[in-house]
């Protein structure tokens, strides 16, 4: 049977940390799809369709990537998807504090997907879209956090 995760985040934008996890993940899952939600108590600095095209182009080259917008419980994005697993990253303590409460949560509505946590590589653990989205705000230069391949720009609010 084919292993599917579903990457669920905001992505606002997707960087290198992403990147990177989403890449790892195709080493351990068959299909890897990237949730793009909408966090409603997060305003998004990048429209769900900008968050969208910018990972579906970074990622052209690869069949084993999805990537889809959901406005419902990432649970019943995993279901309509017919995935196994929840994939998520960890940079520090409070991400783990933050994720144990989601992925109990999760577990408890929806036993069948399995989440799975990988560690952040060291270099990344400082990456963080909220950092990434105050720099852009003020005009600075994130190209080292983000995808070599990620033209920031093409993506930007108008
Ligand atoms: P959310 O709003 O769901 O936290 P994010 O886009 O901030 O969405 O993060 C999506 C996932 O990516 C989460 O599992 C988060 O822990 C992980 N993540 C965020 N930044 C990094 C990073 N620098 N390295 C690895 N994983 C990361």
């Amino acid at each position: 049977m084919e292993r599917i995760a579903v990457f669920p985040g905001s992505f606002d934008p997707f960087t290198l940390g992403h990147e990177s996890i989403v890449l790892r993940g195709l080493k351990l899952f068959d299909r890897v799809i990237v949730g793009v939600g909408s966090n409603d108590s997060k305003q998004p600095f990048f429209s769900p369709e900008a968050r969208v095209a910018m990972i579906r182009d970074l990622f052209q080259d690869e069949p084993r990537i999805d990537v889809q917008y959901y406005t419902d419980l990432t649970i019943d994005f995993c279901r309509r998807n017919k995935a196994q697993y929840m994939l998520r990253g960890l940079r520090t303590t409070s991400d783990f504090e933050y994720e144990r409460v989601v992925a109990q949560v999760n577990q408890a509505m929806l036993p069948e997907v399995e989440s799975v946590f990988m560690l952040t590589f060291p270099e990344h653990t400082a990456i963080n879209s909220t950092v990434v989205r105050k720099v852009l705000r003020y005009g600075g230069d994130v190209s080292k956090f983000l995808p070599a391949r990620l033209n920031i720009q093409r993506y930007m609010p108008r």
